[in-house]
C-alpha cells in the first residue's frame, strides 16, 4: 500500500509466534506419483488432503507461497455456519433442503476444526450479527438501513427458531442484533499451518512450488511433476487464472483487512459483523482487532487479481475499526487478498477438466463451506458423487 496510512503492509495474523515461527516446508523437485494431486494449501486444500487420506489413498499437496498464502491465511478468521448469505436467504434462492444441508455441514465442520485444533486455535464463542455498525447512525440514511436490518434480523432469526438452529436475540452495548452461538473464530493461518503439520506425517505437502500447468493427469512446477490419478484444484480467489475454462463462471475480487496494536479487552466479545455482514471485527487473546469491510462501497474497483491494500478502502476500514472498538484505533497491519464470487452466491464443486476436480467461489466466506466444498470435489472425482444441491457443479 502507498501513502502514509501504511504502517506495516503485512498480514497481522503472522505476527502470531506460532506461525511467524513455522519452520516451512520443502518444494518439489523432480516427478513424484500419487494417487491424488491437491493444488492450493489452504483450508480448502487441506481437507481435501485430509479426505484422500482418510481413503486411505496416496496424496501430494502443492502451494505457490507457504501453506495459506492466499485468503485462506488473510482472513477475518469468522467461522460462521451456513452460506454466504443469511439461511432465510438461501432457503429463498436455493430451496430449503440445500441451504439447510449446508447449514449443518458447517456448524459440523466447526467441531471437526475444534476437534482436530483444539480451543487454542477454534474459540467456540458464537457471533453476533447486529444491524447496522455499533454507535449512533451517522445520518437518517443510516438509519434508515439499520431498521431495515434490524427486520431481516427478526426474518432470519424466525427461520432459523424454524429449523432448529440455535439463536438468540442480541440487545446490548454494540447494537440489535442477533447471537448466533454455534459460531466460532479463529486465527486463519494457524488453523491452516495446524492442519498442514497433522497431515505432513502422513502426506507429501510442498511449499514454494507454483502450478504453471495441469493436463492429461499431471501437475507441472519449475522442477517438477506430480503424475495423478486425480488432481483436486482447491484455489478460491484467481482460480480462472489457473483453470482459464471457469472464467465466467467465478470471478476473483479482493478483500481487505487491517489488524490494531492491542487494546483492551472486553467490548468483542466473539466475531462480530454489522452492516449486512460487509463490515466486520474481531479481537484475539493478545487484544489486536482485526477489522475488515467496505466491500459494497467500492465493487467495481475490487474485481481484480491484485491484491496489494489501497488506501481509500483501508480509511473505510479505518473508521469501520473505531465504530466496532468505540474510540480511534492504532492500526499496526493492513493487507488484502483474493477471493472468488460465483453468480448467485453458490460455490462452484466442477469436473474442470478430464480427471482435474476444482472447489472455490465462496463469495467471501469459505472458512467452513471451502471444506465442505473440497470433500465434495474428492468425491466427485474418485467416486463420481454428483455434489450437493447447495454447489453450482
Ligand atoms: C480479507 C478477507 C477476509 C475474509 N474473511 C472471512 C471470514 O472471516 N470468514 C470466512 O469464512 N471467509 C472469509 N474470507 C474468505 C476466505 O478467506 C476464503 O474463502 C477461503 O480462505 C478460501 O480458502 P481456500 O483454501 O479455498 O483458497 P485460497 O486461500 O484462495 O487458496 C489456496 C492456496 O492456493 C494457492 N495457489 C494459488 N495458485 C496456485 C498455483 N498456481 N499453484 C499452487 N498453489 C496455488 C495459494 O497460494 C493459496 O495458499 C475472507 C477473505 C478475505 C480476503
Amino acid at each position: 500500500m502507498h501513502g502514509r496510512r501504511s504502517p506495516v503492509s503485512e498480514v497481522g495474523w503472522d505476527s502470531d509466534p506460532l506461525v511467524a515461527g513455522w519452520a516451512g516446508l520443502p518444494s518439489l523437485s523432480g516427478d513424484l506419483r500419487a494417487d491424488v494431486c491437491v493444488v492450493g494449501l489452504g483450508g480448502s486444500g487441506l481437507a481435501a488432503v485430509g479426505e484422500v487420506l482418510r481413503r486411505g489413498l496416496s496424496v501430494v499437496g502443492l502451494d505457490a507461497g507457504r501453506v495459506a498464502a492466499g485468503a485462506a491465511g488473510r482472513n477475518g478468521g469468522f467461522l460462521l455456519a451456513g452460506p454466504a448469505i443469511a439461511i432465510h436467504q438461501a432457503e429463498a434462492g436455493w430451496g430449503l433442503d440445500a441451504a439447510l444441508a449446508l447449514y449443518r455441514q458447517t456448524l459440523a465442520e466447526i467441531a471437526e476444526l475444534a476437534r482436530l485444533l483444539g480451543p487454542g486455535v477454534v474459540r467456540q464463542a458464537g457471533s453476533l450479527r447486529i444491524a447496522g455498525l455499533p454507535g449512533e447512525p451517522a445520518d437518517a440514511a443510516e438509519e434508515a438501513d439499520r431498521d431495515k436490518e434490524l427486520a431481516d434480523c427478526e426474518q432470519q432469526y424466525q427461520a432459523m427458531l424454524r429449523h432448529g438452529i440455535a439463536v438468540q436475540r442480541y440487545d446490548g452495548e454494540l447494537g440489535r442484533g442477533l447471537f448466533l452461538p454455534g459460531d466460532a473464530a479463529m486465527n486463519p493461518a494457524r488453523r491452516a499451518l495446524g492442519l498442514a503439520t497433522l497431515y505432513s506425517a502422513q502426506a507429501r505437502l510442498f511449499e514454494h512450488s507454483p502450478v504453471t500447468a495441469i493436463d492429461g493427469g499431471q501437475v507441472r512446477t519449475a522442477a517438477g511433476t506430480v503424475s495423478a490419478g486425480l488432481v483436486v484444484v482447491a484455489v478460491d480467489g484467481r482460480l480462472e487464472l489457473l483453470l482459464p475454462e471457469l472464467a465466467g463462471r467465478v470471478r476473483t475480487a479482493r478483500l481487505q483487512m487491517l489488524a490494531t496494536e492491542p487494546m483492551r479487552p472486553g467490548r468483542l466479545p466473539c466475531p462480530v459483523y454489522g452492516r449486512w455482514g460487509y463490515d466486520y471485527a474481531q479481537q484475539d487473546a493478545a487484544g489486536r482487532v482485526y477489522v475488515g469491510g467496505g466491500r459494497d462501497h467500492f465493487v467495481e474497483q475490487e474485481w481484480t487479481h491484485l491484491t496489494a491494500p489501497t488506501a481509500g478502502v483501508q480509511a473505510w476500514i479505518e473508521q469501520v475499526a473505531a465504530r466496532f472498538t468505540g474510540g480511534p484505533v492504532r492500526v499496526s497491519h493492513r493487507w488484502a487478498a483474493s477471493v472468488g464470487y460465483t453468480p448467485d452466491a453458490r460455490p462452484l464443486v466442477t469436473e474442470a477438466r478430464p480427471g482435474v476436480v476444482a472447489c472455490g467461489g465462496y463469495n467471501g466466506t469459505g472458512n467452513l463451506v471451502g471444506p465442505v466444498a473440497a470433500r465434495a470435489a474428492v468425491a466427485l472425482g474418485l467416486d463420481g458423487t454428483a455434489p450437493p444441491d447447495c454447489f453450482t457443479r
